[in-house]
C-alpha cells in the first residue's frame, strides 16, 4: 500500500491503475554503461523499482548501450552489482537497447518509406548552424527532399559500413521551424565504426538516445517511462516516434527533478575525469559519490533508501544539503553499528600506581540501546593510549578533559588523575604519568565525587595498530563547478590519513563493509586495502553527538 500523496509520480501511476488505463505498472531503470552509478542514480533506482514494488508491477534494468565509444563491460558489471547492493532485483528483466538494434533499424526504414526520415549529408557544423536557435527557426537541409529510394539506398549503405564516421546521418523529418528545437529534424542514426561490448563490429550505425529510448520502452511494454527534467522538452519527440511507428505498446514519459547535492558533483563526465586524472584512487574511492565509493566508505544501502525517501520526488530542480544524507547514514548506523573503542591519534598514558606486568578484564557494552548485542571484555593495564586531543597542558576554562592535576573517567574503567607530563627534546608531549583510583572501578566513586569528562582509551599492549582514513568533501564549495574547470574547486584536504591509530583487538577480525562505531570518533568500516599486519579503516561519517566532552 502506498500512502496517498507520497509523490506525484505515484499519484499518476495510481490514477492510471484505478482508471484502467494500464493493467499493471511496468517501469525501467535505463543507465548508460559509460560510468559507475552515483547517488543521483540511486534516486532514480529507488523511484522506478520502488513504484514497481508498491503497485505489484515490475521494473526492468535496461542498459542504454547505444554509444559504443564510451561504454565498457566493466561499467555494465558494476551497475548490476550496485543495483543489487541497493536492494533491488530485476528478475528476468535484464535488457539492453542493443537487443533491439535490428527492430529499431527496421522501424527506421519504415519511417523512410513513409517519407518521414531522410539521410542528410550536411557536415555536423552545417547541421548545427541550420538547426537555428530559440528565437530563430531552422533551415531545411538541401538533402531533405531526397526520394525514398535514394534514402533507403544510402541508409542501407550506411549500415553496410560504406561511409566514414560523421559522413551522413539519418534524421526524422518533422519540422525545422518548430518552437521546440528537439523537433527540428532530430538525428536518428549516426555512423560509428566502433567496437560494441555486445554486438561487436556488426553495426556501423548507432541509434540516438531519442530514437532508441521510447521504442525500447514500447518493446518492453513499459507503462511509465520516468526520467529527469532535462528530457521534458524531448517528450513531444518521444510521443512523435511512438505515434508514427507501429510499436507494440504506448508508453508515456514522466519527468522528475534530478538530485543535486551540496559539495558534490554528479556529472558522469566529471566523475570520469576525477578517476582518469587520478584526483581519486578509482571509481570506488570512498570520497566519490558513486555507489561503489559509498559502499566502500561504509554507507549501508538502507541509508541511501532512507535518504531518497526523505527527499521525495519533485517537479522542480533543487539542491539537497549533503548534511541530510549524513543524517540518514547516522540514523541507520546508530541502530545497527556496535560500539568499540579506538584511539585515532594516540598519546601514551602510564598508570604509575597500577602494578607492573599486570592486567585485568573489564566489561564493555556493545550497543547502548540494544541489550541483545551483549557485552565484551576489554583489557586494562598499566600502559594505555588516549586521544592526543583529550589532553591539554594549559587548558582554557571550558576544557574538562585531561590536564595536569585534573581527574577524568576512562570509559568502562577507572578515574585517573594526571600527575606529570613527559616531553621530548623538541618540547612535544609524548607521555602522561597518571594515577588511578582502584575504588572507581566501573566508573563511579564510592565517595560520590564527580568528574566532568569521560574519555575513551585502549590498552597499549593489547590494542592493534591501524591506518585510519578520514574523508572530507571532495569539493570546497557548496555549489562546485560541475563542468570545465572543476579542478579549481577540488578540496586539497579531502583525505586525511592517520597512520598510527590503535584499536581494540576484536576489530582486526571485522569484515569489510561491516559498520562499527568508534566511540566519540564516528562510524567506521574496514577498508578492502587491509592486509595481514596492516589494518585500514575508513571513517564513514562523524558523530554529531559526543558524550561528556
Ligand atoms: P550523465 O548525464 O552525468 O552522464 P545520465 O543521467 O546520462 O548522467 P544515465 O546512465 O543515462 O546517466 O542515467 C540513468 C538514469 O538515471 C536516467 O533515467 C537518469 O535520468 C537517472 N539519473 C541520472 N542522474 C540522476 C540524478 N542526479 N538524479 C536523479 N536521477 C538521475
Ligand atoms: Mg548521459
Ligand atoms: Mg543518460
Amino acid at each position: 500500500a502506498v500512502e496517498p500523496g507520497r509523490d506525484f509520480i505515484r499519484d499518476i501511476v495510481k490514477a492510471d491503475l484505478d482508471a484502467g488505463r494500464v493493467k499493471g505498472v511496468v517501469t525501467r531503470f535505463p543507465p548508460e554503461p559509460n560510468g559507475y552509478l552515483h547517488i543521483g542514480h540511486a534516486k532514480s533506482i529507488c523511484l522506478n523499482f520502488g513504484i514497481a514494488e508498491d503497485f505489484g508491477g515490475r521494473c526492468h534494468l535496461r542498459f542504454d548501450d547505444t554509444n559504443p565509444v564510451k561504454e565498457e563491460q566493466e561499467y555494465i558489471d558494476a551497475i548490476k552489482r550496485d543495483v543489487q547492493w541497493l536492494g533491488f532485483d530485476w528478475g528476468e528483466h535484464l535488457h539492453h537497447a542493443s537487443d533491439y538494434f535490428e527492430q529499431l533499424y527496421a522501424w527506421a526504414e519504415d519511417l523512410i518509406r513513409a517519407g518521414k526520415a531522410y539521410v542528410d549529408d550536411q557536415t555536423p557544423e552545417e547541421m548545427r548552424v541550420n538547426r537555428g536557435t530559440l528565437t530563430e527557426p531552422g533551415r531545411n537541409s538541401p538533402f531533405r527532399d531526397r526520394s525514398v529510394e535514394e534514402n533507403l539506398d544510402l541508409f542501407r549503405r550506411m549500415r553496410a559500413g560504406e561511409f566514414p564516421n560523421g559522413a551522413r546521418v539519418l534524421r526524422a523529418k518533422i519540422d525545422m521551424a518548430s518552437g521546440n528545437i528537439n523537433l527540428r529534424d532530430p538525428v536518428m542514426y549516426r555512423i560509428l565504426h566502433a567496437h560494441h561490448p555486445r554486438t561487436g563490429t556488426a553495426w556501423k550505425i548507432y541509434p540516438s538516445y531519442d530514437y532508441a529510448h521510447g521504442q525500447s520502452d514500447a518493446i518492453e511494454h513499459i507503462t511509465h517511462s520516468i526520467c529527469t527534467l532535462e528530457f521534458e522538452d524531448h517528450r513531444p519527440l518521444y510521443d512523435w516516434f511512438i505515434a508514427n511507428l507501429t510499436v507494440p505498446s504506448t508508453p508515456h514519459q514522466y519527468e522528475f527533478a534530478r538530485l543535486n547535492l551540496t559539495y558534490t558533483v554528479l556529472s558522469k563526465r566529471v566523475l570520469t575525469m576525477l578517476v582518469r586524472d587520478k584526483h581519486v584512487s578509482g571509481w570506488d574511492d570512498p570520497r566519490m559519490p558513486t555507489l561503489a565509493g559509498l559502499r566502500r566508505r561504509g554507507v549501508p544501502p538502507a541509508a541511501l533508501r532512507d535518504f531518497v525517501k526523505r527527499i521525495g520526488v519533485a517537479k522542480a530542480n533543487s539542491t539537497v544539503d549533503v548534511g541530510m544524507f549524513e543524517f540518514s547514514i547516522r540514523e541507520v548506523l546508530n541502530k545497527t553499528a556496535q560500539r568499540r573503542m579506538a584511539v585515532l591519534k594516540p598519546l601514551k598514558v602510564v598508570i604509575e600506581n597500577y602494578p607492573e606486568g599486570q592486567s585485568e578484564e573489564l566489561e564493555a557494552v556493545n550497543h547502548p540501546d540494544d541489550p541483545a548485542a551483549g557485552t565484551r571484555k576489554i583489557k586494562f593495564g598499566r600502559e594505555l593510549f588516549i586521544e592526543q586531543d583529550d589532553f591539554m597542558e594549559n587548558p582554557p576554562k571550558k576544557f574538562f578533559r585531561l590536564s595536569p592535576g585534573t581527574e577524568v573517567r576512562l570509559r568502562y574503567a577507572y578515574f585517573i588523575t594526571c600527575k606529570e607530563v613527559v616531553k621530548d627534546a623538541a618540547g612535544n608531549v609524548i607521555e602522561l604519568r597518571c594515577t588511578y583510583d582502584p575504588a572507581t572501578k566501573g566508573g563511579n566513586a564510592p565517595d560520590g565525587r564527580k568528574v566532568k569528562a569521560t574519555i575513551h582509551w585502549v590498552s597499549a599492549r593489547d590494542s592493534v595498530a591501524a591506518e585510519v582514513r578520514l574523508y572530507n568533501p571532495l569539493f570546497t564549495k557548496p555549489d562546485p563547478t560541475g563542468g570545465e574547470g572543476f579542478e579549481k574547486d577540488l578540496n586539497a584536504n579531502s583525505l586525511e590519513v592517520l597512520s598510527d591509530a590503535r584499536l581494540e583487538p576484536s576489530l582486526a577480525a571485522m569484515n569489510v563493509e561491516d559498520a562499527i562505531q568508534f566511540e566519540r570518533n564516528g562510524y567506521f568500516c574496514r577498508d578492502k586495502e587491509s592486509a595481514p599486519g596492516k589494518l585500514v579503516f575508513n571513517r564513514t561519517v562523524g558523530l554529531r553527538d559526543t558524550f561528556a566532552k
